[in-house]
């Protein structure tokens, strides 16, 4: 690896900010080979030389990075929004100093919530990504009224959207303690208390009346607004949706709005 300044040395380690690293040098906290550095602009070797913050060692971490974020509703899956509105980007501001070469794979709506991986890695993200690979998505969806058996057949076997035919699908109506753990997982983050706000509704499925309910989706592409559509398209619009699984990796009990990095073997089942 080149030679690098000191301070983006630092702001790649994950250490600070490179403002926060600048200000680390200049109170003296940082040492190179031993010897305290104060001056800016002074350049390491990350492959040979010893960078210490306060006495503790500092490494550039060496592998691509792969992270899952559990996104909450309100988000845009975009690195910068010129509107200004909130973005996943904001929500892996930590792991972005790290990791300055991390983008969303894929992206959800702003109301969806659940599983979105960022990586560093594009032969990884845009595999995953490319239409041949068929990666299977799960998304959970509140929806109006309760798909018939008729509804849940033209959903399996392909929708005439706009831009095509879909492909075959796995789709259920989620019914008993499936359901429950379905409505706790959407909960009130996937984007329910926008559709009542636009609906006039009080309170969840109190504004469908009984007539809403739990559908799971299992896809194996990935167009843009694809569930909402397909459901749309059978009568049954989305009120709230959430990806709770893409490819081998499950959401689990990861808090809206937290990120992890996924261990090696993950990353390997992902390839
Ligand atoms: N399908 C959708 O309609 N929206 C998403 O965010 C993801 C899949």
């Amino acid at each position: 690896m080149a030679e690098m300044r000191l301070q983006k040395f630092l702001a790649r380690a994950g250490v600070a900010s490179r403002r926060h690293a600048e200000e680390l040098i200049a109170a003296g906290r940082v040492t190179v080979n031993g010897a305290r550095v104060t001056e800016m602009g002074v350049k390491v070797d990350p492959a040979a030389d010893m960078v210490a913050v306060d006495g503790a060692p500092v490494a550039l971490p060496e592998e691509n990075a792969t992270f899952l974020l559990h996104k909450p509703a309100g988000y845009v899956t975009t690195m910068s929004d010129p509107q200004g509105r909130p973005t996943v980007a904001a929500l892996m501001a930590d792991e972005l100093l790290a990791h300055p070469g991390l983008f969303p794979v894929g992206r959800l709506d702003t109301d969806t919530t659940g599983l979105l991986l960022f990586t560093d890695d594009g032969q990884l993200g845009h595999g995953l990504l490319h239409p041949r690979r068929h990666v299977e998505k799960t998304y959970l969806a509140l929806v109006e009224g309760v798909p018939d058996a008729g509804d849940v057949r033209r959903l399996r076997e392909g929708v005439l959207l706009d831009d095509g035919l879909t492909l075959p699908a796995g789709v259920r109506v989620l019914e008993g303690a499936d359901g429950r753990r379905a409505a706790q997982l959407i909960g009130e983050g996937a984007g329910a208390s926008g559709y009542r706000q636009r609906h006039g509704g009080k309170r969840g499925r109190d504004a469908l009346g009984a007539r809403g309910s739990y559908v799971e989706v299992r896809l194996r592409e990935g167009r843009n607004r694809q569930v909402r559509r397909m459901l749309d398209a059978v009568g049954h619009p989305v009120i709230a949706l959430h990806r709770e699984a893409f490819g081998p990796l499950v959401l689990g009990d990861l808090p809206r709005g937290a990120s992890r990095p996924l261990a090696e073997e993950e990353v390997a089942r992902l390839k």
